[in-house]
């Protein structure tokens, strides 16, 4: 089943001196509904975007983003908070927690903001504290637990709204190796469970745990590779897919 539809999209940012940049060029994918999705591409080629763009945080300059059926230019500005809370969820590179808040409140915030019951709240919040080893840690603030248990925290308050879709930018990126590995086998155990994930990033071995990778060069999806099976070892496929792109460049230089 197709849960997100991009469609023809173009994405121009103006410059304050009146200088174009094509950050998209012309964008087009469909996913379905349980696919885990990396998106690789060199720095600059528009992964952040794209990403903006299906977060429903920045809008295109031409073409359609469709989730669930929705169509994201038909959603009303004063609608588009309660969208993104609703459908999205989201992990970033450097957690984005906030500092006054325990763990328990920063996962609670979504809902807070969506009028739930404290009751609702925490039963909502036990099995995912407990999936993600982070129950004993509920009442401490980011800065008293470690880089990897904030970003356990930051994923289980994408999570607790139980959204349609996860998006991810570079969710490795400010870990050591061993939360990496932690958070990546947490991913693959929620996308086993059926959650679909689409995440930016620049580790081959992250890529190589999705079921899909998608290739961004100069704005548009350049090349893919599709997992036959879950068990499919991809690592050098993505190598080198990597590899041709670079010597691709080197060429044009
Ligand atoms: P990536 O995440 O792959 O490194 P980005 O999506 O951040 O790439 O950027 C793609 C291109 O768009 C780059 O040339 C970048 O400089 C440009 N760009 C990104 N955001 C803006 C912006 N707000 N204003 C102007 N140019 C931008
Ligand atoms: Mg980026």
């Amino acid at each position: 089943m197709e849960i997100l539809k991009v469609q023809n999209v173009k994405k121009v940012y103006q410059s304050h001196k009146g200088a174009k940049v094509e950050a998209l060029v012309d964008i087009n994918f469909t996913v379905n509904k349980g696919e885990y999705i990396a998106i690789m591409g060199e720095s600059g080629s528009g992964k952040s975007t794209l990403l903006n763009i299906l977060a429903s945080l920045d809008d295109v300059t031409r073409g359609e983003v469709l989730l669930e059926g929705v169509n994201y230019k038909q959603i009303q500005n004063d609608e588009l908070a309660a969208f993104r809370r609703q459908h999205l969820g989201f992990v970033f590179q450097d957690f984005n927690l906030l500092d006054q808040f325990t763990l328990k409140d920063n996962i609670f915030l979504p809902l807070v903001l969506a009028d739930h019951s404290v009751k609702e709240m925490n039963a909502k919040i036990k099995d995912l504290a407990s999936i993600l080893e982070i129950d004993h840690l509920l009442e401490k603030y980011p800065y008293e637990v470690s880089g990897g248990q904030q970003q356990r925290a930051a994923v289980a308050r994408a999570l607790i709204t139980a959204p349609s879709l996860i998006l991810a930018d570079e969710p490795t990126g400010a870990l050591d190796s061993r939360s990496a590995q932690e958070l990546l086998n947490l991913f693959a155990r929620f996308h086993q469970a059926g959650q679909t994930i689409i995440m930016v990033t620049h580790s081959v071995y992250a890529a190589s745990k999705a079921s899909r990778v998608l290739f961004i060069k100069d704005g548009k999806i350049n090349s893919e590779i599709h997992k036959r099976d879950k068990n499919e070892d991809i690592t050098q496929q993505i190598f080198d897919m990597q590899s041709a792109a670079i010597v691709q460049r080197s060429r044009s230089l």
